[in-house]
């Protein structure tokens, strides 16, 4: 299995580990980042998943050096928590902009490939608080629950064109994003996921690998919760 895959968000955290996944069992991985260039052994695009140009720009480079996007992840994500009455409208729309309509960008952009070909995986990176909420969170839970609408509605159009959309769900992973929280908000998170403790970027990385494998063919429109049971009833 050589195909080309593309993760967002790949040069760091789970992204980063989801894209070392895929190289570790032959594909050829490209990943973007705003800046920052690419790990070693992955081919990085620079991309703002926010501006249609250079998304499109960043799958033209990918097509070049490693042929069409076969498998696309949708993973590039932010946060920017604040109580309801606090939230400013730039606040609500500029998350919403990169979760959400970023990862819509991504997906329309690869469909293109993928429907010539006949042949596509697509995986949103959502969040469990897609599903639960999360005080603070109005516009990152909006983003994610969003993701899934968005997975199953592609997956009824591409469906019969052999394309896969599916929603990996995490819950509490260690990286950047989570170390930001306050430790007081980290125990209070902790004692509510049933495996008592925190996920790694490496589990969330072999349920994105099984869903764009031929294991997971039929498998479409599904949200894989990653979490520990966190979400569990949801
Ligand atoms: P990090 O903050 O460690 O990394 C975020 C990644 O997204 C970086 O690569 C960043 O690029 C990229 N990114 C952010 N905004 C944009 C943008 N506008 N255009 C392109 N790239 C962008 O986050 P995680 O690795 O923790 O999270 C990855 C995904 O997983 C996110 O979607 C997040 O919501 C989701 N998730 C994380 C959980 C966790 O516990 N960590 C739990 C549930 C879901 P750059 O380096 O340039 O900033």
């Amino acid at each position: 299995m050589s195909r080309s895959v593309l993760v967002t968000g790949g040069n760091r955290g789970i992204g980063l580990a989801i894209a070392r996944a895929f190289a570790a069992q032959g594909d050829k991985v490209a990943v973007t980042h705003r800046g920052s260039g690419a790990p070693e052994g992955l081919l990085g695009v620079k991309c703002d998943v926010t501006s249609a140009d250079e998304v499109d720009a960043a799958f033209a480079e990918v097509e070049a050096a490693h042929g069409p996007v076969e498998v696309v992840v949708a993973n590039a994500g932010i946060t920017d928590d604040t109580l309801l009455l606090r939230m400013s409208d730039e606040q609500f729309t500029r998350v919403l902009d990169a979760n959400l309509t970023g990862a819509f960008r991504v997906a329309k952009r690869a469909s293109r490939g993928m429907l010539r070909k006949r042949y596509g995986r697509i995986v949103f990176i959502s969040s469990v608080v897609g599903q639960m909420g999360g005080a603070g969170q109005v516009n990152y839970a909006a983003s994610k629950a969003g993701m899934v609408g968005v997975a199953r509605s592609i997956a009824r159009e591409l469906g019969s064109r052999n394309i896969t959309a599916n929603v990996v769900a995490p819950g509490f992973v260690t990286t950047d994003m989570t170390d930001a929280l306050p430790d007081d908000r980290k125990q209070q998170i902790l004692a509510q996921v049933p495996a008592g403790r925190y996920g790694t970027t490496e589990e969330i990385a072999a349920a994105v690998t099984f869903l764009a494998s031929d294991a997971a063919a039929y498998i479409t429109g599904a949200v894989l919760p990653v979490d520990g049971g966190l979400g569990m009833g949801h």
